[in-house]
């Protein structure tokens, strides 16, 4: 069994958790005889939401219990990850630095805007140094900056967040045949897929292009950070909608009606796609009948005010 115990005493009563599942009804799914809840993860905070909330719990937790005072990460100038850090920094008092991919922004785009606003210093590095961010003499020059640190890995990556994004299944009630996940790196799906203890069929939805080596990263993260071997999950390589951050008019007409259907807002670079293609995969009868789904929204709104086409 997976030991959930705290790293140290946090206050999460603002939070709003368990995240609630919801039901949805539609005219399709009841054609189909298809039951269809989405987990909530959304509105778990409207600034620490989604995958990135579970992703950050525990490294928050270990950076208390380590008594550092100041968290640093990585990210590019949209990162839902830099967002919900410097968020997670302000609602439970830690400093907080962004290490930000490219030039400097001015003015400032709404992400960044926001993680200045709650106190994130803000450390801009081109291309070629950003690839070093894992070795160690770029890491020593920033501690020689800033001061000691709990760094956190770009996407928040590590045990910890492996172990946030497991608990979300321990939150769920009832048998779903299907889990479905939106990925980017994989580390929520590996998170869900360990979670599930061999129970459901997990699907994992990649929103990249050519995204088949996801499944290596998957199973390489499962193999260190959890001792079991896991086949309940494929890949569904389809609705990428041309590579990351890729859209087109069709997915934004479909996040609109689902918004109205269903009260329901989705991103377009993550949870859009993936509802896009299960709605699509229901039409097509890729479940059987009676199949009780369950979809992870994984949160990520605030990365839809990067588009102004919604
Ligand atoms: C970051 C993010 C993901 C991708 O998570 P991974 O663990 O990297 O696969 C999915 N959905 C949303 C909304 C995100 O912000």
């Amino acid at each position: 069994m997976r030991d959930n115990a705290p790293l140290s005493r946090m206050d999460y009563s603002f939070l709003n958790l368990p995240s609630p599942v919801t039901p949805l009804n539609s005219r399709l799914l009841d054609d189909k005889n298809i039951h269809l809840f989405i987990k909530r993860d959304e509105l778990i905070h409207p600034d620490l939401q989604g995958n990135k909330w579970r992703k950050l719990k525990y490294n928050i937790e270990r950076a208390r219990q380590l008594q550092q005072d100041t968290l640093l990460t990585f990210g590019g100038a949209y990162s839902n990850h830099i967002h919900a850090t410097a968020a997670a920094g302000h609602l439970f008092n830690f400093k907080t630095i962004g290490i930000i991919r490219g030039e400097e922004y001015n003015p400032l785009n709404p992400t960044l805007e926001d993680a200045r606003n709650w106190g994130m210093q803000l450390h801009y590095v081109n291309r070629v140094e950003y690839r070093q961010k894992t070795e160690k003499n770029f890491l020593e020059k920033l501690v020689e900056q800033y001061g000691d640190f709990y760094l956190i890995p770009e996407g928040g990556n590590n045990e910890y967040a492996i172990q946030g994004c497991a608990e979300i299944i321990d939150e769920v009630e009832g048998e779903y045949d299907y889990i479905c996940v939106d990925c980017g790196t994989g580390a929520t799906a590996s998170g869900i897929i360990y979670g599930s203890g061999g129970n459901s069929q997990i699907l994992v939805f990649p929103v990249l292009k050519n995204a088949s080596f996801i499944s290596n990263d998957i199973i390489t993260t499962l193999n260190k950070y959890t001792n079991g071997n896991f086949y309940n999950w494929k890949l569904i390589l389809d609705y990428h909608f041309g590579g990351f951050a890729k859209t087109k008019p069709e997915l934004f007409e479909f996040i609109n009606n689902f918004e109205r259907e269903f009260g329901v807002i989705l991103d377009p670079v993550y949870t859009g796609k993936m509802l896009y293609g299960i709605f699509d995969m229901i039409k097509n009868n890729y479940f059987k009948k009676e199949s009780r789904i369950l979809v992870l929204h994984t949160g990520g709104l605030q990365g839809k005010r990067g588009y102004n086409n919604n």
